[in-house]
């Protein structure tokens, strides 16, 4: 089954405590498809300007990432300049230049728009909307967003929120989005509004996923040396729905297991540069690190009296 996703394809600029990378390959839907990729075919739908070095990408097409709806458009690409600190856990967006997505208007192609699973990664809503209203019921939608877009298109959030099965977002985001400090609180505000699944990532402290009924939390891998943590949420979010494509399953335990192959892929983003720690895995380290979930969280159920 394939993941289709719409969002950013950018070019990075960053700066962590271990180094610096200039007008990188980056963008929500680039490190979601370099994620996904290692599980099902991606169809992914963006803009790049004529700046762009398309060849960049070939990593991806070789891999099974459709860029028939890639276009390339006059003008500027979507760049993008962040800093972290010493807490790895929260970029600071130092620039924002929209450039040719500004004037984007997606056009999902024919053979796209049957795609059992969508994914409408963090760009603006409006886009999200506009895509959703080309696809022939999906079996599932899930969608991301940023404090970028929950500050400037909040009226157009709160119409995506009751057009998607599930949303992916960072603790600081749930928060700012329903004003509530508590995270259980900030999920059951969203649920209230249309997801029937909330997944929340804390970064380095793991994620959790919240339905009505049901809560169920993921550590984070514990990783010796973070380099770079740009693009974990979507490289969580390409891990989650590969896993559920490639499995088709939506039953509650599958959404589970889905939630450790997010975090897995996470944790292969954070070790380089922009999508160079996702390029360098393959099926077998994959598995390898979802074991290693299995026993990071492995303990004896009996409990002395
Ligand atoms: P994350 O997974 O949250 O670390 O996402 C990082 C990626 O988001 C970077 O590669 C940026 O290019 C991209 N990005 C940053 N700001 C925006 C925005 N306002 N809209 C869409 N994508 C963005």
């Amino acid at each position: 089954m394939s993941v289709l996703v719409v969002g950013s394809v950018a070019l990075d600029s960053v700066e962590t405590p271990f180094g610096k990378a200039d007008e990188v390959l980056g963008g929500s839907g680039t490190f979601f498809s370099a994620s996904a990729c290692h599980q099902t075919p991606v169809q992914l739908v963006g803009v790049v300007g004529d700046d762009y070095p398309r060849e960049k990408l070939q990593p991806l097409a070789d891999r099974g990432v459709d860029l028939a709806g890639l276009e390339t458009a006059a003008g500027a690409s979507f760049r993008w300049r962040g800093r972290y600190r010493h807490d790895l856990n929260s970029a600071e967006t130092l620039e924002t230049h929209l450039g040719v997505f500004s004037n984007f208007r997606p056009k999902i192609p024919e053979a796209f728009r049957s795609a059992p699973y969508v994914f409408l990664a963090n760009i603006d809503p409006r886009l999200q909307l506009e895509v959703l209203d080309q696809v022939e019921r999906p079996r599932l939608v899930a969608c991301d967003t940023m404090n970028f877009w929950i500050e400037s298109r909040r009226p157009e959030l709160l119409e995506l929120l009751g057009r998607v099965d599930l949303i992916t977002l960072n603790d600081a985001e749930a928060r700012q989005l329903t004003e509530r400090a508590n995270l259980v609180q900030a999920a059951r505000w969203i649920l209230e509004r249309g997801p029937k699944h909330v997944v929340i990532k804390k970064g380095e402290h793991g994620a959790f996923m919240f339905t009505k009924d049901t809560v169920f939390f993921a550590p984070a891998y514990p990783l010796e040396s973070v380099f770079d943590p740009t693009g974990a949420g979507d490289a969580f979010a390409g891990g989650f729905m590969g896993y559920l494509a490639r499995t088709d399953d939506l039953s509650e335990a599958n959404l589970r297991r889905a939630v450790i192959y997010g975090s897995a892929m996470g944790s292969f983003a954070v070790e380089q540069f922009s999508i160079g720690g996702l390029m360098d895995v393959d099926a077998e380290k994959i598995r390898a690190r979802v074991d290693e979930f299995r026993r990071l969280v492995a303990f004896d159920e009996e409990l002395l009296a």
